[in-house]
């Protein structure tokens, strides 16, 4: 499996940034997971938006979604010009139905509606299961494996999120560090600091831990610092372009 993540700050992009957005490719597979504002640039320095086989979007809030809307065009005008022959299959929550609604686009968008354990295959190697997380509208966190190697990817998620129930050891976590753990608000926010996020994965007992969805005022070498006392050694910052191989 070769994950490369295309977006990776929060709630806003920085310059010349994305926020969340990473390609999976498998098996001569390639699914893109959320697709938020700036991810369609930087995925276009990789493959065309309309090779994709499918789209997961791990829940509706904007900055996970928003460039879904132009991803839209994009198929549109793929299949127009006949470099697309199918609609691309979306996975996502169906609420807020609101915004559910808005994935479909003409024939060009086949969605699929993402519940708490579903399981989908996507071509011969890859298997992805679906968890809830802790979070204020309905997100979910997804284990993939290749019958070899595993990723979580930890979606947008509180302290409450049940990580032992979805994995053990996987070979990658990917999992947001939306704050430092100065900046923590006081209640529950569905959101994890660069320490919480190492506590989870320390829990897991990942083989990598892999920090996402941050402020992209934040210095990556503090969320770094942050996440290695508690996880030493095993923690890496996500920037757009960088790929890991599995
Ligand atoms: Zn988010």
């Amino acid at each position: 499996m070769r994950f490369t993540v295309l977006g990776c700050h929060s709630p806003f992009p920085g310059p010349g940034g994305a926020t969340p957005g990473y390609l999976l490719e498998a098996g001569g597979k390639r699914i893109l997971i959320d697709c938020g504002s700036g991810v369609l640039a930087q995925l276009g320095k990789m493959i065309s938006p309309w090779d994709l086989d499918g789209v997961i979007l791990s829940h509706l809030h904007h900055d996970h979604i928003s460039d879904f809307f132009v991803l839209q065009y994009a198929i549109m005008t793929a299949m127009k010009l006949k470099k697309r022959t199918s609609p691309l299959p979306v996975w996502a929550p169906e609420k807020p139905g609101h915004w559910y609604s808005k994935l479909s686009f003409g024939n060009y968008i086949e969605k699929h509606i993402i519940k708490e354990g579903l399981t989908v295959d996507v071509g011969d190697l890859l298997n992805i299961r679906f968890y809830r997380t802790d979070h204020g509208i309905p997100c979910y966190a997804m284990n993939i494996t290749d019958g070899t190697h595993s990723i979580l990817y930890g979606a947008d998620s509180g302290v409450n999120t049940n990580w032992e129930l979805m994995t053990d050891s996987p070979d990658l976590f990917i999992c947001e560090a939306t704050y430092l753990d100065q900046d923590l608000p006081p209640g529950p926010t569905g959101h994890l600091s660069a320490k919480q996020a190492a506590r989870a994965a320390n829990r897991i007992q990942t083989k990598q831990l892999l920090l996402t969805h941050f402020f992209p005022g934040y210095e990556p070498e503090q969320i770094q610092q942050e996440a290695e006392t508690v996880f030493a050694g095993k923690c890496r910052i996500a920037a757009s372009g960088l790929q890991i191989d599995l």
